[in-house]
C-alpha cells in the first residue's frame, strides 16, 4: 500500500493524505458527526502509534492525525478501517463529505436527513474533491459559517414547527434563497440533482458552487429565506454533557484521551468551531485539563501551527510563544514555524514567523510577508509588543 500521489489543491482524506512539512496529514471523517467512545480512544492510539500525537479539528468538523511517515501510513490505514474509522473502500471515502449541525437529535430532521442522504451516496454525481454539504435543518441554521456547496436547512416559515419534518429547503452556496422542499426525502432528492445538474453544467471546472457563474435551473428556484441563524455551541455544561475547546484548534492525544476515557462518556460530536461535544452521564462541570473551559479564551481563535519539534520545517517551537501571547493582543495573531504558513494563508493583524532559529514580526500580512523586525527571540517579541502597545494592534 502507497500513499497516492498528492496534488495540489486536494482536500486531503485517510487514504489521500497530504504531505506536509511535518509529514502525512491522514485526515478521519466521523460518520454522523460523531465518534464512539471507543473510536476516540483508538484514534489517540494511532496519533501516538503512527503519527505526532498531534490531534488537530478541522473547520469542516474533521479529526486529522500529523507526522504520519510514508512507512508508518499503510499500517495506520489497517489499524483505522480495524476500528471502523475509515472506510475500507477508498472510493466510498472520496464521497462528498456531510457536515451536520453538530446538535442533531435521534429522529430530528438534520438526522433523519443525514440518514437518507448517506444511503444513497451512491447516486451522487461526481463533485469536485474539495465539495462539502452541510445539513442543518434544526431549528435555526448554525453552520452559516462553514464552508459548504449545498445546504439544507430550516426555512423561514419553518422555523415556527422545528419538530415537524417539513418546512425545509436547498441552498445552493452563494445564493440568499433557498428552494423550499416538504421533507428530508424530498431535500435529498433535490440535492442530487442539484449535484448532477453541477457537474452536467460545467461545474467541476469552477471547483465549487459559489464560482459557478450560471443561473439555477427553473426546477430549483431560490425562492425563500432560510431561519435565522441560531449560536454555536458555548463552552461548559451542556443538556447532553460538556462542551471544551482545543486551544489553537489542536489536542495532544494524552490529554484527549484523558477527557473520554471514562465509562461515563458515551459520545464525541465534532464541530467546526474548534469544539467538541463531550457526552455522558455526569460530566457536565467537569473542567476537562488542556482544553478550553472559558468561552472568552483568545486560544479559541489564535492561530498556531506544529511548529518544532513536530515539523522538521521549524527551527522554533511555536505553541510555547502562542501560549504566551494568548490575551496580549486584541488582534487577529498567527505563530508560524516557517513562511509556508500552514496554520493560516490569510493576513492577520500580528504574524510571528520562525527563521534560522529565531522569529520575523510581519503586521498585517501572511507568514511569508514583510518582517517590520526580525532575528527575534520569545523575549523580544513580548518587549516588541509592549513598547509598540500590543493592545493597539
Ligand atoms: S508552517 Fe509550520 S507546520 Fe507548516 S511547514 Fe512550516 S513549520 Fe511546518
Amino acid at each position: 500500500m502507497v500513499a497516492e500521489s498528492r496534488i495540489k489543491g486536494w482536500c486531503p482524506g485517510a487514504w489521500r493524505p497530504m504531505a506536509t512539512g511535518d509529514g502525512l496529514l491522514v485526515r478521519v471523517r466521523p460518520r454522523l458527526g460523531q465518534f464512539t467512545r471507543d473510536q476516540m480512544l483508538a484514534l489517540c492510539e494511532a496519533a501516538e502509534t503512527f503519527g505526532s500525537g498531534l490531534i488537530e479539528l478541522t473547520s469542516r468538523a474533521n479529526l486529522q492525525l500529523r507526522g504520519v511517515t510514508e512507512a508508518s501510513w499503510p499500517r495506520l490505514m489497517s489499524f483505522l478501517v480495524e476500528h471502523d474509522l475509515v472506510e475500507s473502500d477508498p472510493q466510498v471515502e472520496r464521497r462528498p463529505q456531510l457536515l451536520l449541525a453538530p446538535d442533531w437529535r435521534a429522529g430530528d430532521a438534520t438526522h433523519e436527513t443525514a440518514c437518507l442522504l448517506l444511503a444513497r451516496l451512491a447516486d451522487m454525481a461526481e463533485l469536485p474533491d474539495k465539495m462539502g454539504i452541510a445539513i442543518d435543518a434544526g431549528e435555526a441554521p448554525v453552520l452559516g459559517e462553514a464552508s459548504a456547496d449545498f445546504r439544507i436547512e430550516r426555512s423561514a416559515s419553518g422555523a415556527l414547527q422545528p419538530r415537524a419534518s417539513g418546512g425545509l429547503l436547498v441552498r445552493a452556496d452563494g445564493q440568499a434563497l433557498g428552494t423550499p422542499v416538504d421533507s428530508p426525502a424530498s431535500a435529498v432528492e433535490l440535492l442530487l440533482r442539484l449535484a448532477h445538474w453541477f457537474v452536467a453544467s460545467g461545474g467541476r471546472q469552477s471547483g465549487r458552487m459559489h464560482r459557478h457563474q450560471i443561473s439555477l435551473p427553473a426546477w430549483a428556484p431560490a425562492s425563500i429565506p432560510p431561519a435565522k441563524a441560531g449560536p454555536r455551541l458555548a463552552l461548559g455544561d451542556h443538556a447532553r454533557g460538556r462542551v471544551v475547546g482545543l486551544p489553537f484548534g489542536r489536542v495532544s492525544a494524552p490529554v484527549l484521551r484523558a477527557a473520554v476515557d471514562s465509562a461515563s462518556v458515551t459520545v464525541v460530536r465534532v464541530t467546526p468551531w474548534r469544539r467538541l461535544l463531550i457526552e455522558g452521564d455526569e460530566i457536565g462541570g467537569v473542567a476537562f485539563s488542556g482544553l478550553l473551559n472559558d468561552e472568552g479564551d483568545p486560544r479559541l481563535d489564535m492561530q498556531a501551527c506544529p511548529g518544532a519539534p513536530h515539523c522538521e520545517q521549524a527551527s522554533v517551537e511555536t505553541l510555547g510563544l502562542a501560549e504566551r501571547l494568548s490575551g496580549r493582543v486584541e488582534g487577529s495573531v498567527h505563530v508560524s514555524g516557517c513562511a509556508k504558513g500552514c496554520a493560516c494563508r490569510q493576513p492577520t493583524d500580528l504574524c510571528l514567523t520562525g527563521r534560522d532559529g529565531r522569529f520575523d514580526l510581519i503586521l498585517s500580512d501572511r507568514a511569508d510577508g514583510t518582517p517590520v523586525a526580525t532575528g527575534l527571540n520569545e523575549s523580544d517579541v513580548l518587549a516588541y509588543l509592549e513598547n509598540e502597545d500590543a493592545s493597539r494592534l
